[in-house]
């Protein structure tokens, strides 16, 4: 039966739809159109781009179908399993369906690029008239006949040409020059004197049937063009030219393969046994159990079976440590995806792994959608960090999502963690997913020992220092032997204002009466409540004194005052205004690493990952500013923030120390991160959560609502609540609507709805309904946003 329609889910902003709209194909498209391409379609006097998700023998009945206009690609662009993974994700993040799939392909595929095809192996007279006999042509199916279309997409399929986008912002596919070596020349001889032939004519023999690029004939043999090109005509070489990829570039070092201790071994006997079938494992393990050497080495046996491996880290830019160790140990098979990349990097990239080239690709929370065939295994690390669940539309998680691609491709998935989140280590607890445990630290190293400092104490010896006496003491210990301290200085949540040092005034905002956050950027005062904004005061307003000084905590303002405490330290800041630039993160922390400064200062982005053998200290600043944030997150957070960056400290054979400088010593969050007592963790914020009715035993959905107008934005919040609160079922919990934690942001005011509820089955159905209707409200300047398990509250 010839399928005659294609069902098309279309790219119209202010009308989106998950359902498909039918097209009628034109009779010559009818060979070249297939599943997972791209169309361009008549939508409402104009035309739109398109994705073809089916193609069906008969249109609806009742409907008047047109035609597509033109098609886009020679060959999908979507494979089954996006295709399929784009309606559950639909579903899952209450995101339209479009949305998703530009979010699964490179940035190089959304846009209009020009394409180029390339004639790889046509008979003369297509590369005649096709192709005026040139290698390649840019692609624009209106300057070719819908036959020769159709021509196209066959021998497209049949690998005879090529298609490519050609991404102007850096380079056009770049192409080099490469000889294939002859196989059937053994007996091939040349002139005594042809010194030059001879020894190319014997390279040949040697490496019959590999291809080298010109280049590096050129660099090996010195040979001249001119003999290449008589070995050419003697048919010892054949001419090729292969595309030269524009690989990032990553500084390889050599990684040493550790044999396992009894506890990895165990963990990566239970993974391996499960290869070929899909298994969610959590690898539960402190930090520097060596749990990266059991992802390695699981890793490397799925590779070694020919299946590829997907390996998802919380930011790329700030674990260039695992990048180099993964790119180490597998070398020329891995596809790193990271947010540096321009679009054609990026491309690709993607086309390495698309084709087969790249067998293990290295990425954050997009690369979760990184087109591997036949996946082995996921691995995905510090699954508790929340930047794998993308704050704005489509709000996947890419944790879910990597669970979904094992199930899909029937293979095991390792979420690893020093502190799980809860929900993953609740379903450890209920058998959904296997728990493996690293108790101990590999090798020859301990955990460090914490101690908690009472900053209520130290503020008596006066407010302006950010180090306690007891932390003064143990840098300069680290100082005096030699060895490394990091310090860590949380600028999660509200911690910096202006006080007047004559009178101790604190400017306040005029409508919350909060002190006022120090924003340094924009040179300004806000309130994170009410989004009230004001210029620093260069006057006192109660006193009229000049002394107006900056509290809390700029990793600028610590770090002038560590070049007074230790003016023969040398320091190295690392925050998000130092490390703007591409890979100067990387650069710094191997700078680090080589022991050129001796003091590590850094915001929470160097919690993560760092592995350096003579840092004994770690010094954490401010313990508590995320304690207060409006989130029931905040504790489990905290602990997981503190874990994470106290375990930086003595990872190698010399004891660590950890100093906590707090205002809330009692508080179980850091009372445990001071234990490093995941387990009690666990139980005691279990408790509260149940208490409070949150995740794991409660879902969380947040509605928001935002407009600019503020009371169109309630009205029409409570609106939705009251339509909420009629339809769902009475054990819903609807809370709200209220304000957002701040309110205000661009001229937009945000109200938002918070849900709770243990059973899932009718609450997605309406909560669908009202996404649908929420399109309506959109023309009158209304938008509402369903998201589901939220990570932010602000
Ligand atoms: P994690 O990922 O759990 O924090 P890593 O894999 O980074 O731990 O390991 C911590 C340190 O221990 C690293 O320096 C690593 O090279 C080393 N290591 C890992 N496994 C072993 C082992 N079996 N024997 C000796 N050293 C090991
Ligand atoms: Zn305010």
């Amino acid at each position: 039966m010839t399928e005659l329609y294609a069902q098309i889910i279309v790219d119209v902003p202010t009308m989106q739809t998950n359902q498909p709209y039918t097209y009628a194909i034109p009779a010559s498209l009818r060979e070249a159109v297939q599943v997972g391409m791209r169309v361009v379609v008549p939508f409402g006097g104009r035309t739109v781009l398109g994705f073809v998700v089916a193609l069906v023998p008969n249109a609806p009945v009742d409907v008047a179908v047109k035609p597509l206009a033109e098609l886009l690609d020679l060959a999908p662009v979507l494979n089954d399993e996006a295709l399929a993974l784009s309606e559950f994700l639909a579903a899952q993040t209450f995101a339209f369906r479009i949305s998703i799939l530009q979010t699964m392909l490179p940035n190089a595929l959304k846009a209009n690029y020009e394409k180029i095809i390339r004639a790889v192996d046509v008979e003369p007279a297509i590369a005649e008239r096709l192709f005026f006999n040139l290698p390649e042509r840019v692609f624009v199916p209106s300057e070719w006949s819908e036959d020769d279309l159709a021509l196209l997409a066959k021998l497209r399929r049949q690998g005879k040409v090529d298609v490519q986008i050609a991404v102007h912002d850096k380079a056009k596919i770049k192409t080099q020059r490469a000889y294939e070596m002859a196989v059937d020349i053994a007996d091939a001889t040349v002139s005594k004197r042809a010194v030059k032939q001879q020894q190319l004519l014997a390279f040949v023999k040697v490496h019959a049937g590999e291809t080298w690029t010109e280049a590096d004939l050129h660099a090996i043999l010195e040979v001249s063009d001119a003999t290449l090109k008589q070995a050419v005509a003697k048919q010892w070489l054949i001419e090729h030219d292969v595309e030269k990829l524009r690989r990032p570039k990553t500084d390889v070092e050599v990684a040493k393969v550790h044999t396992l201790n009894d506890e990895q071994q165990r963990a990566l006997a239970a993974i391996s046994g499960r290869f070929d079938q899909f298994q969610p494992f959590l690898l539960k393990g402190i930090t520097g159990s060596g749990k990266t050497e059991v992802y390695l080495q699981a890793a490397q046996q799925v590779i070694a079976a020919g299946r590829s491996v997907l390996f998802l880290v919380p930011e790329i830019a700030l674990t260039p440590q695992m990048v180099n160790r993964v790119t180490a140990r597998f070398g020329d098979q891995v596809a790193v995806l990271h947010s540096g990349l321009s679009d054609g990097e990026r491309y690709d990239e993607w086309r390495r792994i698309e084709r087969g080239d790249a067998k293990i690709v290295v990425g954050a929370r997009s690369a979760v959608f990184a087109p591997l065939a036949d996946i082995g295994l996921i691995i995905v690390d510090e699954e508790h960090e929340t930047t794998y669940k993308q704050s704005d539309n489509p709000r996947y998680h890419a944790r879910d999502v990597a669970l979904w691609r094992g199930e899909f491709h029937q293979a095991p998935v390792i979420l690893g963690s020093a502190t799980p989140s809860l929900e993953s280590r609740a379903r450890a607890q209920k058998g959904v997913y296997q728990l493996l445990e690293l108790t101990q630290r590999a090798g020859e190293a301990q955990l460090p020992v914490v101690d908690v400092i009472d900053l209520r104490h130290e503020m008596a010896n006066g407010p302006e220092t950010s180090f306690s006496t007891a932390l003064r003491e143990k840098i300069q210990q680290r100082l005096e032997r030699d060895e490394q301290s990091v310090l860590m200085l949380n600028r999660r949540g509200f911690s910096s204002f202006v006080m007047c040092r004559d009178c101790g005034f604190v400017p306040r905002d005029p409508n919350c009466n909060l002190a006022m956050t120090l924003h340094m950027d924009s040179h300004s005062l806000k309130c994170h409540y009410c989004g009230h904004e004001e210029a620093i005061p260069s006057v006192c307003a109660n006193c009229g004194s000049r002394e107006i000084r900056y509290y809390g905590t700029g990793t600028e303002k610590v770090e002038a005052e560590l070049k007074e405490l230790f003016p023969e330290a040398r320091v190295l800041r690392l925050d998000q205004d130092t490390t703007r630039k591409k890979g100067s993160m990387a650069t710094k922390l191997a700078d680090f690493g080589a022991k050129k400064y001796d003091i590590l200062l850094g915001t929470q982005m160097i919690a993560k990952g760092l592995d350096f053998p003579d840092v004994t200290l770690v010094g954490v600043l401010n313990a508590d500013t995320a304690l207060g944030l409006p989130d029931f997150h905040a504790s489990e957070r905290t602990f997981q923030l503190l874990t994470q960056v106290a375990g930086r400290a003595g990872r190698a054979t010399k004891q660590g120390e950890v100093v906590i400088q707090t205002f809330n010593p009692d508080h179980y969050a850091i009372q445990l991160a001071q234990k490093q007592d995941y387990d009690d963790f666990y139980l005691q914020e279990m408790q509260m959560r149940k208490f409070g009715q949150y995740a794991p035993f409660f879902y969380t959905v947040q509605i928001q609502a935002s407009h600019a107008d503020e009371n169109q934005a309630a009205v029409q919040l409570a609106k939705a609540a009251a339509w909420l609160r009629k339809h769902l079922p009475a054990d819903v919990v609807v809370l709200g609507p209220s304000a957002k934690p701040i309110a205000k942001m661009r001229n937009r005011y945000y109200y938002q709805l918070i849900l709770k509820y243990k059973d899932a089955t009718t609450v997605d159905k309406w909560l669908a309904i009202l996404q649908d209707n929420a399109q309506k409200a959109a023309k009158n300047g209304l938008q509402l946003s369903i998201d589901r398990e939220p990570v932010n509250f602000m």
